[in-house]
Parts: C-alpha cells; sequence; structure tokens
C-alpha cells in the first residue's frame, strides 16, 4: 500500500494493480456515552489513549474509490446535507481533489443503512450524485433505505444476501450486527487483500484493543462484537490492510495481533450507572427465565 497523492480531502495509494482512494467526507463528534460495556451500559471512563475533543469523541467519515483502471466500485457515499451538520458531506469535493469523474461510477458498495454512509448517493440540490450509476450493493437487511429521498435509485439496487462477487477483485460479504445488512467488501490485488469494513469499529483507540466493547447504535450488541472480533483476527493475516469509515482520515490500516491474549479476555467492566445495571441484570434475569 503506497501513498501516491494526498491532499485536503483525499489520499491515494497503489495497491498492487489496483488504486484505493480514500474521501474524507468529514467528521462527526459523539458523546463517549455511545460506548457500551458488555452489560450493555456507558462505560465508566475512558483509557488515556481515547482524545476527546471538547467532552467528544471524533470520528471521521470515510469513503473508499478502488478502480482497476477501466472498472471500479466506491464503498460508501457520506451523508450529502441528511444528518443536518455542516461537517460531513465533502465527499463531492474529496472526488472533484482526486480526479475522480462522478459520472464513470457504475458500481456504489454501501456497506449499511445510516445516514453517513448512503445518503451522499443524492446530493444537496436532489439530484444523483452518480449519473452513470448502474448498479448499488447493499445487504439485504437494509434495503429499506431507499425510500423517500433515496426511492429514485431503489430499482438499481442488487441486494446481498451472501458472499457474492461485485466483479473480478471485489466480494461482497456480509457481516450482520451494526445492521441486519451489515456488509464489508474485500478487495483483492496482486499486493493483498483489503477490507472496507464499514461501521465495524467506530472508536480505533479503543475497539482494536477491546473488541467486547460495543456502540451504541450497534442494532445487536452482542452480534457486532462477535463480527468485530472475527474480522479482526482474520486481518491479522499478513498482506491484509483495512479501510474503515470511522478510523481516523485516510482510515487505511494494517492491523497487529494482540500483545498478549487480552484480546479474547472477558471484560470485568461494570458501569457506575446504576440504573443501566438493574435493566442490563433484569434483562439477563428474563432471558433465563428467571422470576425476580
Ligand atoms: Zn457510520
Amino acid at each position: 500500500m503506497r501513498l501516491i497523492s494526498t491532499g485536503r480531502h483525499h489520499a491515494a495509494f497503489e495497491f498492487g494493480d489496483l488504486r484505493v482512494v480514500s474521501l474524507r467526507d468529514g467528521y462527526i463528534d459523539m458523546p463517549p456515552t455511545r460506548l457500551r460495556g458488555e452489560d450493555g451500559c456507558p462505560l465508566d471512563e475512558l483509557p488515556a489513549a481515547v482524545p476527546l475533543v471538547g467532552d467528544n469523541l471524533r470520528l471521521s467519515v470515510n469513503a473508499f474509490y478502488v478502480t482497476d483502471g477501466a472498472r471500479s466500485v466506491l464503498v460508501d457515499t457520506g451523508a450529502s446535507n441528511v444528518w443536518h451538520d455542516p461537517t460531513m458531506g465533502l465527499i463531492y469535493d474529496a472526488l472533484d481533489e482526486a480526479g475522480i469523474d462522478r459520472a464513470q461510477v457504475t458500481d456504489v458498495a454501501i456497506t449499511h443503512r445510516h445516514e453517513d454512509h448512503v445518503s451522499g448517493l443524492i446530493m444537496p440540490d436532489g439530484s444523483e450524485a452518480f449519473t452513470g450509476l448502474e448498479r448499488v450493493w447493499i445487504g439485504a437487511g437494509d434495503i429499506s433505505v431507499f425510500t423517500g429521498r433515496l426511492g429514485p435509485i431503489r430499482e438499481r439496487v442488487v441486494p446481498v444476501s451472501e458472499k457474492v462477487a461485485i466483479n473480478d477483485w471485489a466480494t461482497a460479504i456480509p457481516t450482520p450486527g451494526h445492521t441486519p445488512g451489515h456488509t464489508v467488501y474485500e478487495i483483492r490485488s496482486d499486493a493483498g487483500h483489503l477490507l472496507a469494513w464499514g461501521d465495524t469499529v467506530h472508536v480505533p483507540t479503543l475497539q482494536f484493543d477491546q473488541p467486547h466493547v460495543t456502540w451504541e447504535f450497534d442494532g445487536d450488541q452482542s452480534q457486532a462484537r462477535t463480527a468485530r472480533a472475527g474480522l479482526l483476527d482474520r486481518l491479522t493475516r499478513p498482506h491484509h490492510f483495512v479501510a474503515g469509515a470511522h478510523l481516523d482520515s485516510p482510515g487505511i490500516a494494517r492491523v497487529a495481533p494482540p500483545a498478549t491474549d487480552t484480546r479474547w479476555s472477558t471484560s470485568h467492566h461494570r458501569s457506575a450507572d446504576r440504573a443501566c445495571r438493574l435493566r442490563a441484570a433484569l434483562a439477563t434475569a428474563a432471558k433465563e427465565g428467571n422470576v425476580i
């Protein structure tokens, strides 16, 4: 993975016979209470390695364009103007800066239905961002997002319900958890594998070492935790790289094997939020059929 150009909104890499371009849509600030321990409650304290801006976590919002010169795939599209937050929606500037003609984009691969990933298909003025668009790949469990503002694109949606090839070098792999249709895209070149993993990790300074820590918006916390641990394990193989929607821009990284087995140890976290702990205990008791 060799950096070949960079700018305010993009970074382009040579990845064997492919070119990978990281596109900055912007960033979003979120409170640390979005992070959840295994009891489903907010964490009491954050490790010092987790930086805050003001009182918030700052998450990069990235999309990725991959091309072999003839065919291309754009993974995710940013938030356009949907989030009512002026810190996102820069993907169009990023594409211009990287010299990518939006009209030439035929295949968009969406990791999941959330607004910071799918909304960029439509520009703030209501027009389609990618006028040559032929296919939008998205997990079958997430296709309900193609209504209203995104409705005009629905007939070009290709639902992904099992591992499927998009082209010779890109494969869609369902990884439900964050959402029912969450999907990662594996890119293979003669230099290795790149996994565009969407929202598998939101806070890299914490969740690489502690994958059991989940995110409030993980629709199925336990499934998301299992998916994250499995993908991290897979990515420790040689010649494997990750492209993360919320990893710090440009969001492309290697995953080192854990120094110890702490990744797999059970968290002993107990939240100081007593009301949350009580709800968690009641939910566990109900699941186990206990009456308390
Ligand atoms: Zn996201």
